[in-house]
């Protein structure tokens, strides 16, 4: 049975919910540019619609920080420099900036190179890949990520398994067009983010058919047993196609690019930690970066013309609905429950920010 936790949800502004992502963070100890950094990164994964790796977050932070498993205001330390291949230990620094530090790092080779590959080990979480294709693009650059997560049990069930093997691990992958990325591919290898998990309880949801297996390996709409104990696993999308797919983001960020597979998660225990294998090209290095980007939109218009199946009023590309959540939400404000409110704010009292600077924070839309 779902436990129902009667949530409620109300709109809020991006701009509110920023100032009340950015103080946390910075009763965190997170200095003004990370704590900006941070609070952008999370407050455009709920425009996009990705509440799994928005605001909701920074509970599991801040735990993270108590127990010592992530560190604010961190430095990345450069490795080492391969020809293309850069080596960036994030040194459980936050993800979000760390990444953006390790990507201008790598990217400064590209010129030489065509082609720049970072390998950032031991990072924070970094939270919603599709932000880093979209750094990536925003400099013109074609971009592959792919990310293992560790800290914590296997929680995705490899193809035929009733128990974990890896994690959510999410692949991301963009063309630059106009200095966007489009279309962003941006997902996990489970069928949803573990996160969107978390929101279906905190709404007092119940799952649709597919996600999630029981104890037993069988599909399950009850998320409260995976939500509060972590018990069942997630199920891979695409049946064995997408377990190998999951398998092999393991291999490339954890074996390849990191240091450790989900097999040794114990070394960073309590938390979510990524490695990540990004592949960065330039467009310039295989023709006219132009004629790149218009075969790239010519074929994204050839897809979004395809005759939508019964009962279907569009066909999308990867990216499209991110686009349309955030016009959505940019106008009309960001949905978020009162369960992901109440534990931010309880978070936020928890690190000792003082009553006054919470009273008016939030603004509704
Ligand atoms: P999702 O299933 O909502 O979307 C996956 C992809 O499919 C997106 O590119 C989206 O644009 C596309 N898509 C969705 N509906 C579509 C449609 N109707 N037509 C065409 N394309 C469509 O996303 P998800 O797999 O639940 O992942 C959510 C987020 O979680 C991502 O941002 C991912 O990076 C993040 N994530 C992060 C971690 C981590 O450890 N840092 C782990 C797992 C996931």
């Amino acid at each position: 049975m779902t436990h129902k936790t009667e949530s409620h949800s109300m709109n809020y502004t991006a701009e509110s919910l920023t100032r009340l992502a950015h103080r946390v963070l910075s009763s965190f100890g997170c200095a003004d540019v990370e704590a900006s950094i941070v609070s952008d990164h999370l407050v455009q994964a709920n425009l996009a619609g990705h509440d799994s790796h928005g605001i909701g977050m920074l509970p599991m932070y801040g735990a993270q920080l108590r127990d010592g498993n992530l560190i604010a205001n961190q430095t990345p330390q450069f490795l080492q420099r391969n020809g293309a291949v850069s080596v960036v230990d994030a040194r459980k620094g936050f993800g979000h900036h760390m990444t953006i530090l390790a990507l201008d790092h790598a990217m400064e080779t590209i010129a030489e190179n065509g082609v720049a590959i970072l390998a950032l080990r031991n990072s924070g979480h970094i939270s919603r890949v599709g932000t880093y294709s979209e750094y990536c693009a925003s400099r013109g650059y074609v971009s592959i990520h792919m990310v293992n997560v560790i800290g914590h049990d296997p929680v995705v069930a490899p193809f035929g398994a009733r128990e974990g093997g890896f994690s959510t691990n999410p692949i991301s992958m963009a063309m630059p067009h106009d200095g966007k990325a489009e279309p962003l591919l941006d997902m996990a290898t489970s069928m949803v983010a573990f996160g969107k998990i978390r929101v279906a309880h905190n709404k007092g949801e119940q799952l649709p058919p597919g996600w999630v297996l029981d104890a037993e390996g069988m599909d399950t709409i009850d998320p409260a047993p995976m939500a509060t104990d972590k018990i069942g696993a997630l199920s891979a999308f695409g049946a064995h196609k997408g377990s190998g797919l999951g398998i092999f983001a393991e291999l490339m960020a954890g074996a390849l690019a990191g240091t450790n597979t989900i097999a040794q998660a114990a070394t960073f225990p309590n938390g979510v930690h990524n490695n990540m294998l990004s592949i960065i090209l330039d467009p310039a290095a295989f023709d006219d970066p132009q004629a790149v980007s218009e075969r790239a939109s010519t074929y994204g218009d050839f897809i979004r013309s395809r005759q939508p199946a019964k009962g279907r009023e569009a066909v999308l590309l990867p990216g499209d609905p991110e686009n349309i959540s955030r016009a959505e939400r940019s106008a009309h404000g960001v949905p978020v429950d009162d369960e992901t409110i109440r534990q931010i704010l309880e978070t936020a009292r928890d690190f000792e920010v003082p009553e006054e600077d919470l009273a008016d924070i939030l603004e509704a839309s």
